[in-house]
């Protein structure tokens, strides 16, 4: 068994593109002076967000090209996904420039524990950097995801787990969700969907398969020295993945640390309350409502 090669040029494409976006977010913020985070930072932000909105917008501009390569005929006629609509926000309804900012007091509070302005200015580049690839990737499969619950002929998805991954993640390789069903995922998870019709039946390797392939130090980073004996031993991976770990579908930034940003640009523009996707999955009363549902917010054509 194996991965479909359309599902994983995908799943590296995206990845590819946290990457490069995270990288540009980071190159700004290395110009940042640590003893001016907040004025520095907030010069930044327009063209920080306009980075990552680009990031977001090219993910969701991959949703298309990927349902028709790997769909082929289960593809036409579907409805589109509307790029843009993904891209405006964050993928669990933030306004993306208040989240950017948040590298403000992750740094400033680092400083006023006592750290170095290093440590500090470090602290606030891990968070960028944890922030720019989550909100890319959810993006993608916020898209992904919208696609395939528009398209009737799609069933169900199967997840997509591309090594290095982590125990989280392998252990739920290959397993196949309802097309509503919310994606688990952790910060930083670069796994993706691949959907299931009648025709496209994914055959993709299971968490006993991925093990087998996973070069020693690649299982010792996933499981360590003890589990991956465990497992080399014969035990099954899921018994050794520790059950607290496993994974919510994840309120990303759930923390609700407000941050005053005094800066230019769109942000203090109201934009009508509108329901994000994984919200109308929960509220629809069928999958007809959830299409319609898409279609009033703006996220099908
Ligand atoms: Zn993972």
């Amino acid at each position: 068994m194996a991965w479909n090669p359309w599902a994983r040029r995908h799943q590296q494409q995206r990845e590819a593109l946290a990457e490069t976006t995270a990288r540009a977010v980071l190159a700004e913020w290395a110009k940042v002076r640590p003893d001016d985070v907040a004025r520095d930072w907030g010069r930044l932000l327009p063209r920080v967000t306009a980075y990552v909105q680009a990031g977001q917008l090219h993910a969701a501009e991959g949703t298309h090209t990927f349902m028709k390569d790997l769909l082929g005929p289960d593809a036409e006629g579907a409805p589109e996904v509307v790029p843009e609509q993904f891209a405006s926000q964050t993928p669990d309804g933030r306004n993306l420039t208040g989240v950017l900012a948040r590298a403000i007091p992750t740094a400033i509070r680092s400083r006023s524990a006592g750290q170095s302005p290093q440590t500090a200015m470090a602290r606030g580049a891990a968070f960028l950097d944890m922030v720019v690839r989550t909100i890319v990737s959810d993006t993608g499969r916020q898209a992904d995801q919208a696609a395939m619950v528009a398209n009737r002929r799609v069933v169900a998805y199967v997840r997509v787990v591309e090594l290095p991954a982590c125990s989280r993640c392998i252990i739920l390789a290959g397993r196949e969700y309802g097309v509503s069903t919310g994606f688990l995922r952790h910060p930083r998870c670069d796994c993706t969907m691949e959907p299931v019709t009648r025709r496209n039946r994914p055959m993709p390797l299971d968490a006993e398969e991925l093990f087998e392939s996973m070069t020693p130090a690649q299982r010792r980073k996933a499981f360590g020295e003890a589990g991956t004996k465990a497992i080399e031993d014969g035990a099954r991976i899921s018994s050794v993945v520790n059950a607290r770990k496993s994974m919510a579908k994840v309120e990303m930034f759930g923390q609700t640390v407000q941050v005053t940003y005094a800066g230019t640009g769109s942000r203090k523009k109201k934009r009508p309350p509108r329901l994000m996707p994984e919200e109308i999955y929960r509220q629809a009363e069928s999958r007809e409502h959830a299409i319609r549902l898409l279609y009033k917010n703006g996220y099908l054509r």
